[in-house]
C-alpha cells in the first residue's frame, strides 16, 4: 500500500466511533439534538425496507434550521461571500439572508405555491439560488435545482418528471466570459407545459428578455414583501428537494430527500469531516445544481452558521489561477473540490499556486471521482504545503452526505493518497462478492451499505419499483452503491472505479480507477481514461485515452515509455492494447468521465442521440472530443 501521512488537527475523540457501533440507532438520536425541533420525535427510525423513515413524529424545518438559529446568537455573522466573474462582490448577513429569504417565500406564497408543491430552480451561481431553496424549504415546497448548464430538453424531461407549478430562472449567468441565456432557454424547455403556472425571472446578466403573461419579475414580486415568515412545521419525513444524479451511467434518476434524517447527517458530517469553526473561510466549488452543492454548499455551512465563499462563473477564467486567486483573496481556510478539477489545474504546473499566497489553508477535500494517487500528493505538496490533511470523501446524490471519508474534525488518523479510509460514525459498509459474502481485506468487490442512514434517499420520485430495482435488488438486504471498491487490512477503503466498468482481463479484474491511476503516475499524464473490449483470448484487452500535460508532445517514444510505466506499476496484465494520445475526454456536466461513450467508440458501435444525456455546450464538447477519439483511433490502426 501507499506511504502513510500522519497529518491531523488534534483531535483524538474514541468515545464517539464506539457509541455508534455499539447501536446506531440511538447514536443518531443523540446527534439529532443538534438541530432544532419543534416538535420532537416519537420514534427515532421506522425501517420497512428498503424505506427508512427517520425521526418520526418530530417536526422541523431546514430553512429555521440553516438561518434563524444562527441569527438569534449572532445576525451580523456573515453567510455568504460573493463573487461574480468579472470580479463584482456581494456580502450578505445571516440577518440579511433570513430577510431576503422571508421576502421570497412570501413571494411564492402570492403566487399560491403551497407545502408539496414542487419548484424548479435553473439559476446561475448568485446568492438568489440559495435563496429560492431556503424560500421554498421555508414553507414545504419541494425544490428541484437543474444545473445552469443544462439544456432545454434536458430541463424540460426534469421539469416533465417533477411536474413543478414554479420555475425561478435569471435573464442570464456568466461563464467564460459569455453570458448564457437562461431565460431563452426555459422557454423553449417549458413550452406547451400547462401545469407551470408561472416563471419568475431574477435579473441578473441585464439582457433583453421576453415577458409572457406566466412571467414575473423578481425584483417586481418581493417589492412590499415582509421580511417576516413563520417556517412551517414540516414532518421530518417531509420531501426537502428531488434532484437528479449526474447521470454518468445513463439517464439520470431523481433522487428524492427528507428534512430531518437528511439535515442531522450534513450537521453531523460537516462537523466531523470539515471541523467547521465559527472563524473558517469556507470554499466548496462545487456547483449547487449538484448534490455536493446543495449539501455541503447550502445546507451543511448554514446549519452552522459557516462563512463562505461563493464563486459563479468558471474555475479557469480568466486564467488557471483563478481559483488560487480566491483563495488568497478571501483568506479561505478549508477547499472543497473535485479530482477533474485538481487534475486540471495541475496540468497547468506548480508556478500558478505557488504565486498565490495559500497559507491560510488548513484542511482540502475531495469528491466526486477516486482521486488518483499522484493527484492526491501534488494537492497534498503543492496546495496544502504538507500541513493540510485531506479529506477524500466518498458519497452519492442517493446518499445525501458524506459515507466514507476521514473525520480530522473526531479522530486523527493516518491519511493514504488514494483512499476514502473509514466509514463515518454511524453507518456500516463493506466490500462483498456476488453472492453478498464479506470478502477479506486486499480482495476486490463490490462496495454495499449494512444498514440505513439518516441522509439516505426517501425513495426515487415517483417510481419505488425503480428504486427498489436500482438499489436493493442485487442485494435484497443491503444497498448496492453500484461502486467497485477493496479495504485493506487497516480497515481502509479504497474506491477502484464504477462496478459497470470493471474490467476483466486474463482472469484479472481491473477497475478502471486503478488502472488510470497507473497511468496519471507518469509524470507527462494529465488525464486517463480506460476502458475494455472484448477480446478472444483475454477476454477484455485494454484501450487507454490519454490527455498530457502541458509541454509533452505525443511521441512515439512517450507511447512506449508509458507503456513500459504502466508494466512496471500495475503488471504485465494492465498492458494496454491500444493507447491513444487525446486532447480532452468526454465529460459530464458535473466533470466526470464517461467511459461508456469511450467504450463504444472503441468497439466502433453508433452512439446514437447524444444531445439527450447531456446539454448543448457539453454535446458540442462530448462530440469534438469523440470525433477526435475516432480519428486517433482509426489513424492509429492504418499505421
Ligand atoms: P448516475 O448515478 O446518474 O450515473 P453519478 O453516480 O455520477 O450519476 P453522483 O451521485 O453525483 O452521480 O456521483 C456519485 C458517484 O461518484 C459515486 O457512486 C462514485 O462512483 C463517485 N464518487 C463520488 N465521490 C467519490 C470518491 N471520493 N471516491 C471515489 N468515487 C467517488
Ligand atoms: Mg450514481
Amino acid at each position: 500500500m501507499e506511504t502513510t501521512y500522519h497529518i491531523g488537527l488534534g483531535y483524538n475523540d474514541t468515545k464517539t466511533r464506539k457509541k455508534a457501533e455499539q447501536d446506531y440507532i440511538s447514536f443518531w438520536e443523540e446527534q439529532a439534538k443538534s438541530l432544532h425541533w419543534f416538535e420532537k420525535w416519537n420514534k427515532v427510525l421506522e425501517w420497512n425496507p428498503p424505506f427508512a423513515k427517520w425521526f418520526l413524529g418530530g417536526k422541523i424545518n431546514a430553512s429555521y434550521n440553516a438561518l434563524d438559529v444562527t441569527v438569534a446568537k449572532n445576525p451580523d455573522k456573515k453567510a455568504i461571500l460573493w463573487e461574480g466573474e468579472k470580479g463584482e462582490t456581494r456580502t450578505l448577513t445571516y440577518q440579511e439572508l433570513l430577510q431576503y429569504v422571508c421576502r421570497f417565500a412570501n413571494a411564492l406564497k402570492s403566487l399560491g405555491v403551497k407545502k408539496g408543491d414542487r419548484v424548479t430552480i435553473y439559476l446561475p451561481m448568485i446568492p438568489e439560488l440559495i435563496i429560492s431553496m431556503l424560500a421554498c424549504a421555508r414553507i414545504g415546497a419541494i425544490h428541484t435545482v437543474i444545473f445552469s448548464g443544462f439544456s432545454a430538453q434536458s430541463i424540460r424531461d426534469r421539469v416533465d418528471d417533477s411536474k413543478s407549478k414554479v420555475i425561478i430562472t435569471a435573464d442570464g449567468g456568466f461563464r467564460k466570459g459569455t453570458v448564457v441565456k437562461l431565460k431563452e432557454i426555459i422557454d423553449q424547455a417549458i413550452k406547451d407545459f400547462d401545469f407551470v403556472e408561472n416563471v419568475i425571472i431574477f435579473e441578473h446578466a441585464n439582457i433583453q428578455v421576453s415577458y409572457t403573461k406566466k412571467d414575473k419579475k423578481w425584483q417586481d414580486l418581493i417589492k412590499n414583501k415582509s421580511s417576516l415568515c413563520e417556517a412551517e412545521k414540516l414532518e421530518s419525513v417531509h420531501p426537502l428537494y428531488i434532484l437528479y444524479t449526474s447521470g454518468t451511467t445513463g439517464k439520470p434518476k431523481g433522487v428524492l430527500h427528507g428534512t430531518g434524517g437528511y439535515l442531522i447527517h450534513l450537521y453531523s458530517t460537516f462537523k466531523w469531516v470539515f471541523d467547521i469553526k465559527d472563524s473558517d473561510i469556507y470554499f466548496c466549488t462545487a456547483d449547487i445544481g449538484w448534490v455536493t452543492g446543495h449539501s455541503y454548499v447550502v445546507y451543511g455551512p448554514l446549519l452552522h452558521g459557516a462563512t463562505q465563499i461563493m464563486y459563479e462563473g468558471a474555475p479557469d477564467y480568466p486564467t488557471p489561477a483563478r481559483m488560487w486567486k480566491i483563495i488568497e483573496k478571501y483568506k479561505a481556510t478549508i477547499f472543497y473540490t473535485t479530482p477533474t478539477a485538481l487534475r486540471m489545474l495541475m496540468k497547468y504546473g506548480d508556478d500558478l499556486p505557488n504565486s498565490n499566497n495559500l497559507s491560510s489553508l488548513r484542511l482540502l477535500g475531495t469528491v466526486g471521482e477516486p482521486i488518483n494517487p499522484e493527484v492526491w500528493r501534488w494537492y497534498y505538496k503543492t496546495i496544502g504545503k504538507e500541513r493540510c490533511p485531506i479529506v477524500d470523501t466518498w458519497w452519492q446524490t442517493e446518499t445525501g452526505g458524506v459515507m466514507i471519508s476521514p473525520v480530522p474534525g473526531l479522530e486523527t488518523i493516518p491519511l493514504k493518497p488514494g483512499s476514502a479510509t473509514r466509514p463515518i460514525p454511524g453507518v456500516l459498509v463493506s466490500v462483498v462478492d456476488e453472492n453478498g459474502k464479506d470478502l477479506p481485506a486486499g480482495t476486490k468487490g463490490y462496495l454495499v451499505i449494512k444498514q440505513p442512514w439518516p441522509g439516505m434517499l426517501l425513495t426515487l420520485w415517483g417510481d419505488d419499483e425503480k428504486y427498489k430495482a436500482v438499489y436493493w435488488s442485487k442485494y435484497k438486504t443491503m444497498y448496492y452503491p453500484g461502486d467497485y471498491a477493496i479495504k485493506d487490512t487497516d480497515d481502509y477503503f479504497s474506491m477502484l472505479g464504477r462496478a459497470d466498468d470493471v474490467l476483466k482481463v486474463a482472469g484479472h479484474r481491473l477497475g478502471t480507477a486503478e488502472l488510470e491511476s497507473g497511468f496519471v503516475s507518469h509524470k507527462s499524464v494529465a488525464e486517463a481514461a480506460v476502458c475494455g473490449i472484448p477480446h478472444d483470448v483475454k477476454g477484455e484487452s485494454i484501450i487507454a485515452f490519454l490527455v498530457l500535460k502541458e509541454g509533452f508532445a505525443q511521441t512515439p517514444q512517450l507511447k512506449d515509455e508509458i507503456i513500459a510505466h504502466i508494466r512496471q506499476a500495475i503488471g504485465p496484465i494492465a498492458t494496454p492494447d491500444q493507447l491513444h494520445f487525446v486532447s480532452k475526454l468526454p465529460k459530464t456536466r458535473s466533470g466526470k468521465i464517461m467511459r461508456r461513450l469511450l467504450k463504444a467508440i472503441a468497439k466502433d458501435e453508433q452512439i446514437g442521440d447524444i444531445s439527450t444525456l447531456e446539454d448543448e455546450a457539453s454535446v458540442d464538447e462530448v462530440r469534438s472530443a469523440l470525433s477526435e477519439l475516432r480519428q486517433t483511433i482509426q489513424k492509429n490502426k492504418i499505421k
